[in-house]
């Protein structure tokens, strides 16, 4: 497999001269700063927000760095790892031309992205065991020669799979990885709660190799907006040279900073919330209108009712929200139940009791 980047960007991309900010163009040390028109007097807050944030939020990058074993220059941070995916569309994909793969069902925020930018997807169904039909990725890749008509730049590998909750087989990964000249998209939301190892420590062996992951899901900073992207450092400038200049803000970059020293915290969250997905799994197939519990590598699971929609009304009834994915291919008939705290989930199961 000849893998070169060259041939998958966009030539407007290529071409791209990026915007330079003022921090751009001068870093270091100095008392005056006259350079980006921002008012030297100060803030209206308390604390002071009237200089722009660092561009590549070196900082955040740094520490990360070390919880994750990879290099800095091999990270991007994006307003959530949605804005990752969504500068993976605008760099590499020609609209109206080029198309993606996505395996379904699956995060709904690929399809968005690329509808939003004119990009063709190629849905390829998941296996009745919800795996990754390798067969049928490979009989929908447009090859990159003679790309005129449009050429395969991006397959979507969401793993664990959100709604299936399924980690894929690392084996049919590394296939993809092997064969595929395009990029393959690993996104790893939901890793932390996983068996399965991540693929951030493959980078320098797939060079066709982007891993998303987020601080939004066990790190609990959904609202900080705050997505990774971990790449070769030849990717990631790609990256850099599309995103808006100051993409994330003064506060969420310092909140980052501070969160990421809380580790074990983390870690213990983890722990619980597996924990409490295996007794949450044992409780509900006790149910006699529970049809299946799909087995959990997330901090969500998937299941089937004999009424799905009837068991969401009763829920919403009495205050309690799930996700219906009873209209999704593969899904029929399924909700999909993020673990809560132990509490939350004694109100969802009594709820749930209470069901004839
Ligand atoms: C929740 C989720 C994300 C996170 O997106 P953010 O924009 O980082 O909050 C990414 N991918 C999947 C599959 C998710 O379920």
């Amino acid at each position: 497999m000849e893998f070169d980047l060259n041939k998958i960007l966009r030539d407007n991309i290529k071409k791209l001269v990026p915007y330079s900010s003022a921090r751009d163009e001068f870093k270091g040390d100095a008392t005056v700063f006259l350079d980006a028109n921002e008012n030297s007097h100060g803030s209206p807050l308390p604390d002071s927000y009237n200089r722009y944030p660092d561009p590549l939020q070196w900082e955040v990058k740094k520490k990360l760095s070390k919880i994750k074993g990879v290099p800095p220059q091999n990270i991007f941070l994006g307003n959530g790892s949605d804005e990752a995916i969504d500068i993976l569309f605008r760099a590499f994909c020609r609209p109206g031309i080029d198309n993606v793969i996505i395996p379904s069902p699956t995060y709904g925020m690929y399809e968005v992205s690329a509808n939003i930018n004119d990009v063709e997807i190629r849905k390829v169904s998941l296996t009745g065991d919800f795996q990754l039909n390798i067969e049928a990725i490979s009989e929908n890749i447009s090859p990159l020669e003679g790309d005129r008509e449009g050429a395969t730049k991006l397959i979507f590998i969401c793993s664990p799979n959100n709604p299936t909750a399924n980690s894929f087989d690392r084996e049919d990964i590394e296939i993809i990885l092997n064969n595929f000249n395009g990029l393959v998209v690993i996104d790893e939301a939901y890793i932390n709660f996983s068996k399965q190892k991540t693929f951030v420590n493959e980078l320098t062996e797939y060079p066709n190799l982007v891993v998303l992951q987020t601080l939004s899901k066990a790190w609990g900073l959904a609202g900080l907006r705050v997505g990774m992207a971990f790449a070769s450092e030849q990717i990631i400038n790609v990256f850099n040279k599309v995103k808006p200049p100051y993409n994330i803000n003064v506060v969420s970059q310092r909140l980052a900073l501070e969160a990421l020293n809380n580790i074990d915290q983390v870690n213990a969250w983890i722990k619980e919330t597996v924990a409490e997905r295996e007794q949450m799994v044992l409780a509900l197939v006790q149910l006699p209108f529970v049809k299946k519990v799909y087995p959990s590598d997330a901090n969500f699971i998937l299941v089937r009712m004999n009424d799905a929609r009837q068991v969401y009304d009763y829920l919403v009834k009495n205050g309690i929200i799930v996700r219906d994915r009873s209209k999704v291919m593969l899904c029929e008939g399924c909700l999909r139940i993020t673990i809560g705290t132990k509490e939350e989930n004694v109100v969802l199961l009594n709820s749930l009791k209470e069901i004839k």
